[in-house]
């Protein structure tokens, strides 16, 4: 199964993309984990992507498919992914449904998490991340356990003024791809990513087996 979580940053994408992975036995896809990883070790690939980061601006395409290539290209992928923060525009979808048709699979559903923008901004703001799992905390909605929370960091585009440019780049490359899935006949299913963490995923759980 193939599915794709949509919505803005700081929606739950990570948190719930996660524990999704975990319960449906599939690996999970972050561009932006894959992307954070190749900066920390500093590879050619890191240091391209790190100052479209930092802006809070989209990597290149071709970067990112080149990285989605390589990972469904992995044995654990065999049988579907949760893609968690791509495809980010139309041309990656169109890519996306070029690459799953060739494997004989396709987009099998998509999961929507929709948080207003200012609940995203008080979000962001307490976001803090574990550098050696790449999980996600809040420090109030869902703070690190003790042996965790010493090490976590907070993000460098998680500051507000590039939390709100990123959420204009939503807006204008990213949200249109509700439309081009409903358009594309996918099953497209939008949850209120407001409530609490566990609610999100029950849902998530419903929306994905009636
Ligand atoms: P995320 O962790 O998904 O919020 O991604 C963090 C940053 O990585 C984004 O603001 C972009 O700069 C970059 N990024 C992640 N995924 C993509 C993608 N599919 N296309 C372009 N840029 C991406």
């Amino acid at each position: 199964m193939d599915l794709i979580l949509l919505g803005a940053p700081g929606a739950g994408k990570g948190t719930q993309g996660s524990r999704l992975a975990e319960t449906l036995g599939i690996p999970k896809v972050a561009t932006g984990d894959i992307l954070r990883e190749s900066v920390r070790e500093k590879t050619p690939l890191g240091l391209k992507a790190k100052e479209y980061m930092d802006a809070g601006e989209l990597v290149p395409d071709e970067v990112i498919l080149g990285l989605v290539h390589d990972a469904l290209a992995s044995p654990a992928a065999e049988n579907g992914v949760i893609f968690d923060g791509f495809p980010r525009n139309v041309k990656q979808a169109e890519d996306l449904g070029r690459i799953l048709e060739k494997a004989g699979r396709r987009v099998d559903g998509v999961i929507v998490l929709e948080v207003p923008d200012d609940a995203i901004v008080e979000r962001m703001s307490g976001r803090r991340t574990d550098p050696d799992t790449g999980l996600v905390y809040h420090v109030v909605h869902n703070p690190p356990p003790a042996e965790v929370a010493g090490r976590v960091i907070q993000r460098a585009d998680d500051h507000e003024d590039t939390v709100r440019h990123r959420l204009k780049v939503y807006a204008e490359q990213t949200a249109p791809l509700i439309s081009f899935y409903e358009r594309e006949g996918a099953v497209v299913s939008r949850v209120d990513g407001t409530r609490e963490i566990n609610e999100v995923q029950a849902e998530i759980l419903r929306v994905l087996r009636p």
